[in-house]
């Protein structure tokens, strides 16, 4: 048996939910993904949701909503999942990076400060930016919100790691501090619909482009039409959209396991708590997670220092593995990847993402962990790191 980095949780009732959805008129289109839209929505007390076929797509459909286009600029964290920076260029958007912080690993809010000043001197600012919930710890989202005013830009929240934690007393989604927020549904994440993922706003206007952009750039509505309608056969493309809808099979899915999620978030804090006592003392850096928020810990990550130690980080994964253990890196720095080496970042811009990639470590990290299992991983690091 091996102990992976994440795994979904998946109980009778959300099977139920699946075979229901099958046995009915609508594998897709039907009632289940308003629904699952409605419950997120109230979930984070956002006005509107709309569901898609992933977080990667409704991070393209955000930035599509915003009007980011061929000329304009955005800046997300470098330590991300590549989504996080490819849906600027799906829009023919340039990407630049902000450094992290290095006690939370979210993008740093003096360095935006600083970037954004450079740019405004430059007059390159960006159009948007896309903070990220880095293993489910919310951002510092009152500085870059007021930083964000100051500067006229705009902000998505990708939230791919943070749906059901909470910051300042309020739930991640509910975007008074952003214009639009995305969540991912993956089978890691901290809740699934094994492909699938919400975007949420505040606002009408947004949530409209949203929807119609997941979908083609149709709308039916008979109150968008710019002409004539010509009948009830008729609707009209607007804009050049696309397929990215959720399938009512998927939304059943995703809406029973949100009937849990709060569940799912004690679970996780409760084996971060016991991590971390566990790693008092020790040569091993627990996360730091700050007092105004409830991370929803997606992952829980570690720092060593291996250059002060014998042993590598390829040979911690490996020993680790050899107890059956997976450990996982989240993430290499963007920059660091082929296709964005070819768009020409300087490493030494991010000394805090570059410090990062050096030390931390992903652990095993999901709801049905056991007790077992944690006393394994706990005690499998920490033999093999003094075993130095
Ligand atoms: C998982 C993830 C995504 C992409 O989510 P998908 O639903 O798999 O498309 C985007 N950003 C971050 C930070 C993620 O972790």
């Amino acid at each position: 048996m091996v102990i992976p980095y994440a795994r979904q949780s998946i109980n009778q009732q959300d099977i139920d939910a699946v075979v229901a959805v099958l046995q009915s008129d609508y594998l897709t289109q039907g009632p289940a993904v308003p629904a699952f839209e409605q419950a997120v929505a109230d979930l984070v007390g956002a006005k509107h949701a709309i569901a898609g076929n992933s977080a990667t797509s409704l991070l393209h459909v955000a930035c599509l909503a915003l009007d980011v286009k061929p000329g304009d600029l955005v800046w997300t964290s470098p330590i991300s999942f590549v989504a996080s920076a490819n849906c600027a260029l799906y829009c023919g958007a340039e990407i630049d990076f902000v450094d992290i912080d290095s006690e939370t690993f979210n993008m740093s809010p003096s360095a935006l400060e600083e970037k954004l000043e450079q740019a405004r001197k430059k007059n390159k600012l960006p159009k948007v930016i896309i903070p990220v919930h880095m293993g489910g710890q919310s951002c510092e989202m009152q500085t870059i919100h007021s930083l964000a005013k100051t500067y006229g830009v705009r902000v998505i929240e990708d939230a791919s790691h943070a749906i059901g934690g909470s910051y300042n007393g309020k739930r991640i989604g509910d975007c008074r501090y952003s214009d639009i927020t995305i969540f991912s549904f993956h089978p890691v994440k901290i809740i699934t619909s094994g492909e699938g993922g919400m975007a949420t706003t505040q606002d009408e206007h947004l949530a409209k482009k949203m929807q119609m952009f997941r979908s083609h750039g149709i709308t039916r509505n008979s109150q968008e039409f710019v002409n004539a309608n010509d009948g009830p056969w008729y609707y009209e493309q607007q804009e050049l959209g696309f397929n990215y809808r959720l399938t009512d099979i998927a939304a059943a899915l995703g809406l029973s396991q949100l009937q849990r999620i709060d569940r799912f978030i004690n679970q996780r804090n409760e084996i971060a708590d016991r991590y971390n006592k566990a790693f008092t003392g020790t040569a091993i850096t627990a996360p730091s997670i700050s007092e105004n928020v409830i991370s929803a810990f997606h992952l829980y990550i570690a720092r060593y220092e291996f250059s002060n130690h014998d042993i590598t980080k390829g040979h911690l994964f490996s020993a680790m593995k050899k107890h059956g253990i997976l450990l996982n890196l989240h993430y290499m720095p963007i920059y660091r990847q082929p296709f964005f080496q070819k768009l020409g970042f300087d490493a030494t811009n991010f000394p805090n993402a570059e410090k990062y990639y050096a030390e931390a470590f992903s652990i095993p990290m999901y709801a049905d962990l056991q007790e077992s299992d944690q006393n394994s991983v706990i005690s499998s690091l920490l033999n093999v790191l003094s075993a130095q």
